[in-house]
Formats: C-alpha cells, sequence, structure tokens
C-alpha cells in the first residue's frame, strides 16, 4: 500500500492495526501496566542494553529492596550498585541514583511529568525520556529504541536511518490518545515479530503499509553498521589474600566500572608478563607477599569497546591491616557480599575459593 504518515485516514488505520494486535498478544511483563513513574523509569534504565529475560527477575528484587523513589534517593551508593551487581553498565545504575535524588529535591519530591524536564536528570537521554513521559504520563512523544529503528527502517524501506529521520518518523506515527501503549506496541513488534533475522511477516499486523515487505528488501533493512572490533587486552589480576580474606579496591570514579569495587589490576602487554605484574600489585601496596603466588583460570569479559581476558593470580600476602580504608577493604573471601563485584571478577574469586582451604588460609 502507498501510503505516508501525511494521509491521517491510513495513518489511523495503521495505528489501529497495531494497537488492536498490541492489546491482544503482547507479552505478560511485570512492568506492563504500569503506571507508577518511578517503576516504570526502572524498568525502561534495566532494560537498556540487558535482555528482558534477565530483567524480569532483577525488576522484582530490585524493587523490593528500592520500592520507591525515596528509598531509592536515601541509599547509599554501595548497595545501589550492590542491588545491581551481575546486570552490567553500571553507569545506568550510578545515574539512575542520582536521578531520584535530584527528583527528591524538587518541590513535590517526584520524577518530573514532561520529557524536556526528564531530559534534564542523569542518564535519560531521548528514548529513556519520551518512554517515561509518554507511558507515565501520557506525552505524545516518541520512544525510539533500536527495536523501533528497526521496524521503521523497514516500514519505509528505509536502508540507513539517521537519528534525525528516525526522531521525525516516530514523532510522525505516534498515536496522540494512546502515545505509552504506542510507543510500547513499535517495540513489541520489533521484540517479537519484525526482529533482526527472519522477519514473521505472515503474522505482522502492519505487513499491508511495510514498504520493505512490499519491496522485498525487509531482510537488508536497516543495513548493517560494522562496528569496529573490540579491542583486546590482557590484565593481571591480583587476589591478595591472608587469614581467608582478600583486598578489594573501589574502582577510580571514572573510566571503566567506574566506582566498583575490584581486585588490584593491572594491564599488561601478554599473559606471560601477568605473574610478575600481579606481584608488583601487591609491593606497590606495601605488602609482604610470600612466595606463595598460585595462578588461577584465566576469564574473558567482553565490554561494548573492549575484550579483556583476566590472568588472575592469588598471592599470599601478610599483615591484612595494611592498606584497608575508605577505598579499600579485606573481606571475607566467601562473603564479600556488602560490596558491588564486576561478574569477572566474582568468577575470580569462586575460583580462588575452589583452592584448598590451606591454601586460602
Ligand atoms: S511486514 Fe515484516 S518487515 Fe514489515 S514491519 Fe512487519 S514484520 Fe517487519
Amino acid at each position: 500500500m502507498d501510503w505516508t504518515p501525511a494521509d491521517p485516514r491510513a495513518l489511523a488505520r495503521l495505528r489501529a492495526a497495531l494497537l488492536d494486535h498490541y492489546d491482544r498478544a503482547c507479552r505478560a511483563l511485570p512492568w506492563r501496566g504500569e503506571a507508577d513513574p518511578y517503576r516504570i523509569l526502572v524498568s525502561e534504565v534495566m532494560l537498556q542494553q540487558t535482555r528482558v529475560e534477565t530483567v524480569v527477575p532483577r525488576y522484582g528484587q530490585w524493587l523490593q529492596r528500592f520500592p520507591d523513589l525515596a528509598s531509592l534517593a536515601g541509599a547509599h551508593e554501595d548497595e545501589v550498585l550492590k542491588a545491581w551487581e551481575g546486570l552490567g553498565y553500571y553507569r545506568r545504575a550510578r545515574n539512575l541514583h542520582r536521578a531520584a535524588q535530584l527528583a527528591r529535591e524538587r518541590p513535590d519530591g517526584a520524577l518530573p511529568s514532561s520529557y524536556a524536564e526528564l531530559r534534564e536528570l542523569p542518564g535519560l537521554g531521548e528514548y529513556t525520556a519520551g518512554a517515561v513521559a509518554s507511558i507515565a504520563f501520557g506525552e505524545a512523544v516518541p520512544a525510539a529504541d533500536g527495536n523501533v529503528r528497526r521496524v521503521l527502517a523497514r516500514l519505509f524501506d528505509q536502508p540507513r536511518p539517521s537519528a534525525s529521520w528516525l526522531r521525525d518518523q516516530a514523532a510522525a506515527l505516534v498515536h496522540p490518545d494512546r502515545p505509552g501503549d504506542w510507543n510500547q506496541a513499535l517495540m513489541e513488534l520489533g521484540a517479537t515479530l519484525c526482529t533482526p533475522r527472519a522477519p514473521r511477516c505472515a503474522e505482522c499486523p502492519v505487513a499491508a503499509w511495510c514498504a520493505a515487505r512490499a519491496a522485498g528488501t525487509e531482510g537488508e533493512r536497516p543495513e548493517r553498521v560494522r562496528r569496529p572490533s573490540p579491542r583486546r587486552s590482557v590484565f593481571a589480576l591480583a587476589v591478595l589474600h591472608a587469614g581467608g580474606r582478600v583486598l578489594l579496591e573501589r574502582r577510580p570514579l571514572g573510566g571503566l566500572l567506574a566506582g566498583m569495587w575490584a581486585l588490584p589490576e593491572a594491564e599488561v602487554g601478554g599473559a606471560a608478563e601477568a605473574r610478575s605484574a600481579a606481584v608488583g600489585l601487591a609491593s606497590a601496596r606495601d605488602l609482604d607477599v610470600s612466595e606463595d603466588v598460585r595462578p588461577l583460570p584465566a576469564c574473558e569479559h567482553r565490554f561494548t569497546h573492549l575484550h579483556a581476558t583476566y590472568q588472575p593470580f592469588a598471592i599470599a600476602v601478610s599483615d591484612p591491616r595494611a592498606r584497608a580504608g575508605r577505598d579499600a577493604a579485606w573481606v571475607d573471601a566467601r562473603r564479600p557480599t556488602r560490596h558491588a563485584l564486576p561478574v569477572a571478577q566474582r568468577r575470580v574469586l569462586e575460583s580462588f575459593l575452589q583452592l584448598e582451604p590451606t591454601e586460602v588460609a
């Protein structure tokens, strides 16, 4: 069907078709139908760069720990990062925490209700502010995530949708009366039927309006962008231990895993350098190193721009009280529960605990 969003009748039929489908077939997710802006914000922030299946249980756990804006705003950052542990991209948690604190400082102590004001909060980009404004407050603004980008690129057979193109198209389509449902319906279509590979066009409620489907180009829209391969780096990790305790340090507030607690690490040129670098980490902290230096299994972790290989060593040291302080702590290796640790480092600690008890003690 030849149509444009400027044709009001065609647009009305498209909106009705997609919303009917959404009303009948949307997945039952815990944040579906939620009206509380704080809860909607939590779900949207968690869903950035994290799969729905991972988010579902974590969303419930988070709301048990921080049921409302006030409880999150009043929490210590370490608690917030600990509750986020394993979800990755910790900047999201830190921004969510800060956004809650700023919202509590407002005269009404609540999240602002307009897109423009939401955009001023940390971590709320175009997408997240649009999602919260439309779903929680009914503002007719778009919320275009990666799923929506793909759906619209196909609907209009656009091979290379730019950010401004996407913004304009999404704004032209958004339903004036049900903007939140509309935005979620587009996202849902992208997540369930209009998937990156093998879109299920025969089941699609908007197939009649889809230019890529008509042209047979749906599998090529949008064109895939080749991302540069992530940089590869090797890090020596030191599990500095004494009496069953290990040294954790808080990472600097800028850069990778900012502000997280972690084992001391040093980037090295290759695995062969890792042992001496790990011992050097102990010496640099004025810790007396025994001869007891044991390699632990290497582990890999992929960040967005970095593929890290960790070469850990368990190193027995004396006087575990040294170097404790605000940004350094000796913690029970079996229960570092208060501290949010990066996923790879938790795996390293698990390997450390597999050593013979006498080696850990
Ligand atoms: S018809 Fe196919 S390509 Fe077009 S929006 Fe529907 S699922 Fe996507």
